[in-house]
C-alpha cells in the first residue's frame, strides 16, 4: 500500500471508529467516476462490477447539471409548494399500477423502510412482521429488527418472525412446486406470531433477494405470499431498493416479474444516482389511514434539488433505454458466464435478472459446499486486475455483479476475460 493510502487508512481507522469496514485486503482510494469506470489516486482505471447506487453511470452529465443548476436555484423542502415534488411524484407513480397512486420522500432505504413499517402498522392496527432469511432492509432501530443479515434469527423482537428465503439451488425445494413449499413457510409464521400473541401486520421482502444470494424468487411466490398475508389481514411491502428502477432488464419494478401489486413499495439506492433520495409507494388508502393520526415530514426527503436529482435519473433511464440495456447485456453476461463455467468447475450457479447477476461459487459442484475463501481471494485477485466486485450470501460465497446500467458489451468482455484469468489464477484446470 502506498504511504499516502496508509496513512489516510490509519487516520481514518482512528476517526471513523471499528464499525466502519473497507472492502478488499487492499483498500482501493477512489478519486474519480465516469460511467461504468472508476479511478484511484494514481490515475488507475477500474470497472465497476458493483455499485447500484450510480445507476444511470457515475457523475452522468445530465444528472451532474440538474444538480448544479438546482442547487444554484433553490433548495428548501417539502413544507413550501414547489414543481419538482410534484413532477417527480407524477413521474414516478406513472411507473407503477393504478392502484399504487400516492408517493412520500426521504433519505435513504432505512428510512424508506422505516416508514412502510409504520404505514403497515398504522393501516392494520397490529405490529408482527415477517422477514426472509438473510434479508437486510436497514440500519435504523426498527429496520435493523427486521434484517436478519445483521441479526441472528433468535434475537429477534417476538413481534418478528423470520421464513427461509426461497433457495432453488441449495434449498429444500427446487422442482415446480417450490413457491407453494416456500409461501407454506408464511402460514407457518404467521401461526407462530399469534402463539407469541402478536397479529402480522406486514410481510416484507426484497423482490430479488439480494442479501441471501440473489435468489430470483421462484415464479408465483410473491405473488401467494401477497394472498397469504392479505387473507390474514396484513399487508405486502416490496422493497425494490436494490432491484428497482429497470435493473432486471424485463421489467421496471421486481415484484412486476410475478405479475401482483404490493400494498406498499420502499425505494432508494439508485433514485438519485448517488443523491440521497429514497421514497415509499403506497396505495392511497394506506397513506389516508396514516394521516389521521400522522403528519409526514422530512426535512430533506423530498427537496428541490433530490427531486431534481431523481427527475434526471428518470430522463437518463428513457433516453438512454437503459431497462433495455439491463436486459442486453445482462443476457450477454449469463452466456459469457455459462461458457467460463465449461472451464471453471468452481462455478456452481448463474442465477439473476438483467444487471443483477449472481456467480455462486462452489468446492464441488455435487456438493455445492459454498467455496468461500475462493471467493475472497477471487474478489481480491479481480481487484488487483481493475474489476470491482464484492461476495454476498449467508456464507459470503456469491459473486455480486450488479454494475451501473450504461455497461456496454465490451466491458462486458472486459470483465469476463478478467474473471477468466484471476479464477485460472486460484484453480487453475
Ligand atoms: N433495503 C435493501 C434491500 C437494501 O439493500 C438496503 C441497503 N443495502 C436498504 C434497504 C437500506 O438502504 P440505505 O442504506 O439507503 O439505508
Amino acid at each position: 500500500m502506498k504511504s499516502q493510502d496508509a496513512d489516510l487508512l490509519a487516520r481514518r481507522q482512528q476517526l471513523l471508529g471499528s464499525a466502519y469496514r473497507l472492502f478488499y485486503d487492499e483498500p482501493v482510494h477512489l478519486v474519480r467516476g465516469e460511467g461504468a469506470w472508476l479511478f484511484d489516486a494514481e490515475g488507475r482505471k477500474y470497472l465497476d462490477m458493483y455499485n447500484n447506487v450510480a445507476h444511470v453511470g457515475h457523475c452522468h452529465p445530465h444528472v451532474v447539471a440538474a444538480i448544479c443548476t438546482q442547487a444554484g436555484r433553490l433548495n428548501t423542502h417539502t413544507r413550501y409548494l414547489h414543481e419538482h415534488v410534484v413532477n417527480y411524484a407524477e413521474r414516478l407513480t406513472a411507473k407503477f399500477p393504478a392502484e399504487l397512486d400516492t408517493a412520500m420522500f426521504c433519505c435513504s432505504g432505512s428510512e424508506a423502510n422505516e416508514l412502510a413499517l409504520r404505514l403497515a402498522r398504522s393501516a392494520t392496527g397490529r405490529t408482527g412482521v415477517i422477514v426472509t432469511s438473510h434479508a437486510y432492509h436497514g440500519n435504523s432501530q426498527a429496520t435493523c429488527e427486521i434484517s436478519p443479515e445483521d441479526i441472528p434469527a433468535d434475537q429477534l423482537p417476538d413481534y418478528i418472525a423470520v421464513v427461509p428465503a426461497p433457495d432453488c439451488y441449495r434449498g429444500p425445494h427446487r422442482g415446480a412446486d417450490a413457491a407453494e413449499h416456500y409461501a407454506a413457510y408464511v402460514d407457518e409464521a404467521i401461526a407462530a406470531l399469534r402463539k407469541r400473541g402478536f397479529e402480522p401486520a406486514a410481510f416484507i421482502a426484497d423482490t430479488i433477494l439480494s442479501s441471501a444470494g440473489i435468489g430470483v424468487p421462484p415464479p408465483r411466490y410473491l405473488q401467494q405470499v401477497a394472498s397469504i398475508i392479505r387473507d390474514a389481514g396484513g399487508l405486502f411491502i416490496a422493497d425494490e431498493v436494490q432491484p428497482g428502477f429497470g435493473r432486471t432488464g424485463k421489467y421496471f419494478w421486481g415484484f412486476e416479474a410475478d405479475g401482483f401489486v404490493p400494498d406498499i413499495v420502499t425505494l432508494g439506492k439508485p433514485m438519485g444516482n448517488g443523491h440521497p433520495i429514497a421514497g415509499v409507494v403506497a396505495r392511497g388508502d394506506i397513506v389516508a389511514t396514516f394521516a389521521k393520526s400522522s403528519g409526514y415530514f422530512n426535512t430533506f426527503g423530498g427537496n428541490p434539488v433530490s427531486c431534481a436529482a431523481a427527475l434526471a435519473v428518470l430522463d437518463v433511464l428513457e433516453q438512454e433505454s437503459l431497462q433495455d440495456n439491463a436486459r442486453e447485456v445482462g443476457d450477454y453476461i449469463v452466456a459469457g458466464l455459462h461458457r467460463l463455467a465449461a472451464t471453471h468447475p468452481c462455478i456452481g450457479d448463474i442465477r439473476g435478472n438483467g444487471l443483477f447477476i449472481a456467480l455462486d461459487l462452489v468446492v464441488d459442484r455435487d456438493s455445492k459446499t459454498p467455496a468461500t475463501h475462493l471467493a475472497r481471494n477471487l474478489i481480491n485477485g479481480l481487484r488487483d486486475r481493475g474489476v470491482l466486485t464484492s461476495c454476498i450470501g449467508p456464507d459470503n460465497n456469491i459473486l455480486k455483479l450488479r454494475p451501473p446500467l450504461v455497461l456496454t458489451r465490451q466491458d462486458a468482455d472486459h470483465m469476463l476475460d478478467i474473471l477468466d484469468a484471476a479464477m485460472l489464477e486460484l484453480t487453475p484446470v
